[in-house]
């Protein structure tokens, strides 16, 4: 993941640190559907009294701060609720966060994915375990980042992320004599696909059931929904930094095809199931 650099005016943050890098804070903009890059800008202008060292969105990462100059973004004049988490040994994490109608805030699973992504390189970096990951809220009391704060469940599930280790491997898949390539977890022989990727490949739009678009992150396997057309079905399914990966048999059970391999481009491939195109031939034939 490239992460790409907008350093803030020098009245923002101080020149070095104290003590070393031992914590990884989250916090989140309070803003909707705003941009790494646009935070990056702002802070490109003096006397805005805070600072983070990364902003992430769907898209992109930003970094505002370098890793070892203290940024301002967990200090507070009032009672500290964490012994030993302070701007002097920690890194600061802002995730664009956007809002629903109802005016709360969420993450998309995109800007989720990328923050475990930053988040995962960090904690290799600097050696922090995943003990010392934590929210703006555990070491103020602030409600910050709301999303994670208002849902223990979601912090959990980010907090997860970032400890699973899931074998990634990819893999060409055709169609109609289009052949592209995924990233696809193979889990005990079984190819498990992001569900876009396959619904790309297919031309299909694939729609979710919103309730279960986030399943356990503690649960290694878990039942998604998937909607095709009016019937919904539940395939089998891993959920990896906010991504659910679907088994590729399955969804395309579902969906009406049948899989086989195809020495020639050495990919997997997906053809319409006789039964369902005798199926439409007898529809046109009414
Ligand atoms: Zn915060």
């Amino acid at each position: 993941m490239k992460i790409n650099k907008l350093i803030a005016h020098s009245s923002n943050f101080n020149m070095g640190r104290k003590q070393k890098i031992q914590f990884l804070v989250i916090h989140y903009t309070a803003n909707n559907g705003d941009l790494a890059k646009s935070n990056c800008n702002y802070f490109k202008l003096p006397n805005r009294n805070s600072s983070a060292h990364y902003f992430v969105d769907e898209k992109e990462i930003w970094q505002s701060v370098e890793d070892n100059d203290m940024a301002w973004h967990c200090g507070t004049r009032g009672k500290y609720y964490h012994s030993s988490c302070r701007n002097e040994n920690a890194i600061g994490i802002e995730l664009c966060s956007e809002k629903d109608r109802k005016g709360n805030y969420y993450f998309t699973n995109e800007t989720i994915n990328n923050a475990v992504s930053l988040v995962k390189i960090l904690m290799e970096k600097y050696n922090i375990p995943i003990e010392n990951v934590v929210r703006h809220y555990d070491v103020t009391h602030k409600n910050c980042p709301a999303p994670f704060v208002n849902n223990i469940t979601a912090w959990d599930n980010f907090k997860n992320s970032l400890t699973e280790e899931y074998m990634f491997v990819e893999r060409n898949y055709s169609y109609n004599g289009k052949v592209k390539s995924f990233k696809v977890i193979n889990e005990q022989g079984e190819n498990f696909i992001r569900a876009r990727d396959l619904a790309d490949l297919l031309n299909k739009n694939i729609s979710y059931d919103n309730k279960t678009k986030i399943t356990n992150l503690d649960d290694i396997f878990s039942n998604i929904t998937v909607e095709v057309g009016n019937k919904n079905t539940t395939v089998k399914a891993i959920n990896s930094g906010g991504f659910n990966f679907v088994k590729v048999r399955d969804l395309a059970d579902v969906l009406g095809y049948e899989t086989g391999y195809n020495e020639t481009n050495n990919s997997i491939f997906f053809n319409l199931k006789k039964s369902i195109i005798d199926k439409l031939k007898l529809l046109k034939s009414r």
